[in-house]
Parts: structure tokens; sequence; C-alpha cells
């Protein structure tokens, strides 16, 4: 017999134990539920994805998040993919992706804005898209921008589309959530800096967010866009809008 049949069950006795001793302490399970009803490469269980709450607002037109900008930015097109309410599957990924480091939640929820582009007509001619910047404090003490990590889950379903991510000049210059809305728009426009305006000038631009909730921070970012950099058209994609 040869020797490799008496050593097989041994190494594969001793690969269970190790994945049973990884699972000890780093448990593969649903981030929302804690099933371990889920796949290898998964973050949410099979239950879950299939409960996802869907908009299907990205072949509407004049859809809700379109007629939030209505009057306050002129947008080409706009949508998100799902609608995000408190304790549910939503906000345990947009948790997961801002507070515990698991740039996987971003890359699905970019995937799923991906597929909802894909299926649209609506925007067929993206030529680029734009995280919105975060606060450098913020930056700093995540260590990336979540919005830069769901474009890259939207550009697994869309490589054509590039990314650029802007900087901001001033630290914490949109994180002004206590102040209202007026003056919130008033404060942010001189706060960004565009790297290369000629990437953008004559561009169909997208403008990507995780949550949208009263649309202050993408309008005025998408003001000072439209401002400064001349593109052709402006439009948005969030993973989720705040009911
Ligand atoms: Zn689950």
């Amino acid at each position: 017999m040869p020797k490799h049949t008496f050593i097989r069950p041994f190494i594969n006795r001793l690969q269970a134990y190790s994945v049973g001793f990884l699972h000890l302490f780093y448990p593969h399970i649903c981030i929302h539920c804690g099933s371990e009803e889920l796949q290898a490469e998964n973050i949410l269980c099979i239950a879950c994805e299939k409960n996802l709450p869907y908009t299907h607002f990205f072949s509407i037109e004049k859809n809700t998040i379109e007629k939030i900008f209505w009057g306050r930015v002129p947008l080409h097109e706009a949508g998100a993919s799902l609608f995000f309410t408190k304790d549910s599957i939503v906000q345990s990924l947009v948790f997961a992706l801002k507070y515990k480091n698991q740039k996987k939640a971003g890359r699905l929820l970019g995937n799923i804005i991906g597929r909802d582009m894909l299926h649209s007509q609506r925007f067929k001619n993206i030529d680029c898209m734009i995280p919105i910047p975060l606060s450098k404090k913020k930056q700093r003490a995540r260590g990336y921008n979540q919005a830069l990590v769901i474009c890259e889950g939207i550009q697994e379903k869309l490589p054509h589309i590039q990314i650029l991510p802007l900087l901001l000049k001033h630290k914490n210059a949109i994180s002004q959530t206590s102040k209202d809305r007026i003056q919130r728009t008033q404060l942010s426009p001189q706060s960004y800096a565009i790297i290369d305006r000629s990437q953008i000038a004559e561009k169909n631009v997208l403008v990507v967010d995780d949550v949208i909730t009263t649309g202050a921070t993408i309008e005025s970012f998408c003001k000072y866009i439209l401002n400064e950099a001349r593109p052709h058209s402006i439009s948005v994609v969030a993973a989720a809008y705040t009911i």
C-alpha cells in the first residue's frame, strides 16, 4: 500500500482540527444573524442575503433618490440599491464596513450597486466614479474610505469605470453632522481638492456614497464638482437610502 494512503487520513484530521481551532477564535458567522449557514467567502448567510430589501430604483425615472435632489443640484441619474432601516441586515452591513474593518461588506454593497447599474439602461455612459471623500481625521481613524471600497465593489462588476479618489483640503470638512443642512452646504464646497480637473472635465461622472439620508453632503460635493471641473454630467449612487 502506498505511503500516502496512511498519511492522508492523518492530514485530513489535522486540517479539520485546525479549521475548528481557527473557528473558535475567528468564527465564520453571518454578520447580521450569527448563523453558520454561509459559504466560505461570504459575510451574510443565505437567508439574510435572500432578505435584502432591494429598492429597484435604478430603472425608474424620477425615482425617490432623484426627487431628493430636485431643485438642489442637477443630477443626470440617481439611485440607491437597498432600503436602510434600524436593526436591519443593511445596517449590519454598513456598520461592519464603517466600524469593524470589514471591507468585504463594502465590496458586497458595491457588487449590488454594480449589478443594479448593469441591469438598468440609465447608467450606461458613466466614465468615472468618485467616492465621497472622508474627513482626514475619520480616514486616519478608519484606515480607509468606505465609499472607495464600495467603488471597488462596483468596479468588479463594471471594470471599465475608472475610480478617481479625491482628497479633502481641510480636516473634518464634511463631518459637520450637528449643523443644519443649509449651513453645511455653505460650509463644504471650499473644502475639497480636485487632484486633476482634466480627468473629470467633459466626462460622465458618478458620485458614490454609502447611505443617503438628507443628501446634504452629496449635494454640496456635486455642486463643487460641477463648478470646478465642468463634467459633461453628474450622477449619484449609494448602497442604501434611509427610510
Ligand atoms: Zn444571517
